[in-house]
């Protein structure tokens, strides 16, 4: 089914959401800028969302540092920020209304067990005997899935076929990235996803699960990504560097290029986003916003 976000009349609203596994980089910066810009360029709010759900790999006091981060450089965000760890009763409501409509069922499999690829659906009926639930699955109703990204044009993916049916919580109890970010962007009223290409991969799962929990999917826009010498994406499991706060316009002026832009001559940070701001809404300012 196709989306209707384009179309969207809501005050626009978007967000970071950086999951904190340690400071922001190079990498992580471009997602953070890119969200930053749109929501100035659309006059409309940005909000902070600390995506701390994966618990395993939280670094403590990373979410402050990240919001160190961004104020030394100049993004303050509205309102207060929101950790996905305090929020967990939503999940399990968004859970059970799936539940309900038969689409959720557990799953035996180990990783070990399955091949790389679509999961093959091998628990959709029923548990082999005798085994236990590791995980819940979302039952992926046929069909492909279109969407119209604001970078990247319009895409589609069958995901019944290309991923199959997906983990939205394990036994362990931790939930699922697929399943928070849709329910956390439903519940802030996000009109705008603006993050890096390597989760444009996500949003067809993302768009079905929204529309199976009746939240209006968002806009999205998925900004390339900063890779290494290597090729590789930066992160923070390449060990990608923290950013250099010393010389605020330098770090923002390197992110900007990355997004495809001439370097700005501004003297100063306030001045640097005004400008950045006037060039980004001159490329992506949405025709029916003000
Ligand atoms: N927490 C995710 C990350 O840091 C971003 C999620 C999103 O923007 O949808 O990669």
């Amino acid at each position: 089914m196709a989306s209707d976000a384009i179309g969207d009349k809501r005050p626009y609203k978007g967000r970071f959401a950086p999951s904190p596994s340690g400071p922001l980089h190079d990498g992580s910066l471009l997602a953070a800028m890119a969200s930053f810009l749109d929501a100035k360029a659309h006059g409309g709010q940005w909000l902070l969302r600390i995506e701390d759900i994966d618990t395993p790999r939280v670094v403590p006091g990373a979410d402050r540092t990240i919001m160190g981060q961004l104020q030394a450089l100049g993004m303050q965000w509205d309102g207060e920020p929101v950790w996905q760890s305090r929020r967990l009763k939503l999940y399990q409501r968004a859970f059970d209304t799936l539940d309900a409509q038969s689409l959720v069922y557990g799953c035996a499999c180990t990783r070990q067990e399955l091949a790389i690829g679509a999961y093959p659906g091998t628990c959709r009926n029923g548990l082999p005997e005798g085994r236990q639930a590791r995980a819940w699955r979302f039952k992926v109703p046929p069909g492909i899935e279109h969407f119209d990204d604001r970078w990247q044009g319009p895409q589609q993916q069958d995901v019944a076929t290309e991923v199959g049916d997906f983990i939205i919580k394990r036994a362990d109890g931790l939930w699922a990235y697929q399943l928070v970010v849709v329910v956390d962007d439903g519940d802030q009223g996000i009109t705008d996803i603006v993050r890096g290409t390597d989760l444009l991969d996500s949003t067809a799962r993302q768009q079905i699960l929204a529309r199976c929990l009746h939240i209006p999917y968002p806009r999205v826009l998925h900004v390339p990504l900063l890779l290494d010498d290597a090729g590789r994406k930066l992160s923070k499991q390449n060990h990608a560097t923290a950013l250099n706060l010393t010389q605020p316009l330098s770090t923002l002026n390197k992110a900007w290029q990355a997004l495809g832009f001439e370097p700005l001559t501004d003297t100063s940070v306030p001045s640097f986003w005004q400008t950045a701001q006037s060039h980004w809404a001159a490329r992506f300012k949405l025709p029916s916003s003000t």
